[in-house]
């Protein structure tokens, strides 16, 4: 599955002046930075390229901690601790097989060293707006993408999946018209996902895009709300970006930019 996978773009936020990420700082960033992997675009899934490119097995060798969705749009990625989750539309999660296949993903390699070293960062929040700034105060460089993970103690949440699709695949936009939103009041889990800046946009969605695993495994999905009392296990930013892209299927002939994107993804993500 991996051939179908040409090209690989990778941006390494490393050159430049001795305050910015170098070779030789490398080794004292072990802790607090990570690399960050993308399976094609999110503008693709806009444009209904949800045909599986790379295999869960294949994904686990490029990260330990990310989200995405799977081959037909089946359902919201977790990845957690070098395990791939599905968060069904039908509100079970699952654990998934390394021969599954999936169209979108990020995912950041994070070793359990990074994960004990911890951050300061912890509080409470009335909202997913509340979280977002109080994270935001914390990121140092704004211009680089951050893997974030948060755990929760009793959170209110409320989660979105989307059903398997069937070619000819509905755009993104209609497809989250029959989203399953799923609502707990009192759970414990651990948010994952990434932040991105303003300039990814036409590749990614940018802010904040999290998904939420419960601790016993039962619940999750993409975020669209929480409250409770909350502990970053990582906020790690990712100088290095690297991006794998279809050598063919759907996404030779999709449209992949598009001024409408933007509006679409506010719709369909948040
Ligand atoms: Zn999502």
């Amino acid at each position: 599955m991996i051939k179908k996978i040409l090209l690989t773009i990778t941006a390494a936020f490393l050159l430049a002046a001795p305050t910015l990420h170098s070779a030789e700082n490398k080794a004292s960033d072990k802790n607090t930075s990570s690399k960050l992997t993308q399976i094609s675009t999110l503008q693709a899934l806009l444009e209904s390229c949800y045909e599986g490119i790379i295999t869960a097995g294949e994904l686990k060798k490029l990260g330990t901690y990310g989200i995405g969705t799977f081959n037909d749009l089946d359902g919201e990625m977790i990845m957690y601790n070098g395990e791939i989750y599905k968060a069904r539309a039908t509100g079970e999660v699952v654990k998934v097989e390394d021969s599954q296949t999936i169209p979108f993903a990020n995912v950041s390699l994070i070793g359990q060293e990074q994960i004990a070293a911890g951050t300061e960062i912890s509080g409470s929040c009335g909202s997913f707006s509340d979280l977002k700034n109080a994270i935001l105060k914390n990121i140092k460089n704004y211009n680089v993408p951050h893997c974030v993970i948060i755990n929760f103690n009793s959170a209110k949440i409320r989660v979105r999946s989307v059903p398997a699709q069937k070619r000819p695949y509905p755009r993104l936009v209609e497809v989250v018209k029959n989203q399953k939103v799923f609502e707990n009041d009192k759970i414990n889990g651990v948010l994952i996902g990434f932040y991105f800046p303003k300039y990814f946009q036409g590749i990614n969605a940018t802010g904040f895009h999290l998904h939420f695993l419960s601790t016993d495994k039962n619940f999750g999905g993409h975020l669209l709300e929480i409250s409770g009392s909350y502990n970053v296990a990582a906020l790690l930013p990712q100088y290095e970006f690297n991006m794998l892209l279809p050598k063919e299927g759907d996404f030779a002939k999709a449209r992949l930019y598009d001024k409408a994107h933007e509006k679409e993804i506010n719709r369909v993500e948040k």
